[in-house]
């Protein structure tokens, strides 16, 4: 009995996370990346930054975004205009989106404005499977599930404006996490490659993280990248 209880249950949760990953295909989207931020890049750079009204956040990886992604490399974006950011869904989190999500646009704001863009743009396109509160919520818990800070320490990397290859900076990544996130880089005032976003890649189901179907685009970083102190 127990055993046929068990299958049952098996079955019932593959068809779930079937239906989910179906769902999400059928909503125009294929995986979703999770991108990290590392404020000390985001600030060193000719235009700079402004810390939240809440203060100066933690020195550690911040979220830019959950964005649901095909596996063609384009993505959905602005799906629901009906569905405008209403910061009252998510005042229960706000203190976990201060620290978590911190905007450093300026001038100086609550971030509200950053909140807003990311549902808008990209929230909304996910819409088969989160309302508001939950596309926040499952944000907060993937970064969660994932000591990126404490991965490059491991292997002796930190931000103290210090220069590290690429190999060294996933490879780190990739031994305490169990994924090697693709690696965006900015610039610096002088033109120094430094360490900017993270791209983890995230099932459609949001459950767990994958090994990524396609890597975005962009500038590369180079051999020398820069991890500059925030
Ligand atoms: P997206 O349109 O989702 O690709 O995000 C890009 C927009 O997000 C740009 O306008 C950036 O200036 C803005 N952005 C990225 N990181 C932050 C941040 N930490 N705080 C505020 N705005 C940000």
């Amino acid at each position: 009995m127990r055993l046929q209880c068990s299958l049952v249950l098996l079955i019932a949760l593959s068809v779930g996370c079937a239906a989910a990953q179906e769902s999400g295909k059928q909503a125009g989207y294929d995986f979703f990346y999770l991108v990290l931020q590392w404020p000390g890049s985001y600030c060193d750079t000719k235009q700079s930054c402004c810390y939240p009204r809440s203060g100066k956040p933690a020195a550690d990886f911040g979220i830019h975004g959950l964005w649901p992604n095909r596996d063609d490399g384009s993505y959905p974006q602005n799906c629901n205009p009906d569905s405008a950011f209403d910061p009252s869904k998510v005042s229960d989190i706000l203190s976990s989106l201060r620290s978590s999500w911190p905007t450093l646009a300026c001038p100086t704001n609550d971030g509200l404005r950053f909140w807003a863009h990311e549902w808008e743009k990209h929230g909304t396109c996910a819409q088969n499977l989160f309302n508001e509160h939950g596309y926040f919520q499952a944000a907060l818990r993937l970064r969660g599930q994932l000591r990126v800070l404490d991965a490059l320490a491991t292997a002796g990397i930190s931000p103290d404006g210090g220069y590290y290859t690429m190999g060294a900076i996933k490879g780190a990544i990739q031994e305490g996490t169990g994924f090697a996130p693709h690696v965006d880089c900015n610039r610096d005032e002088s033109g120094n490659s430094q360490l900017f976003q993270l791209y983890f890649c995230v099932h459609a189901d949001a459950s767990r993280f994958v090994e990524c179907p396609v890597q975005p685009g962009g500038r590369p970083c180079g051999n020398r990248i820069e991890f500059p102190a925030f």
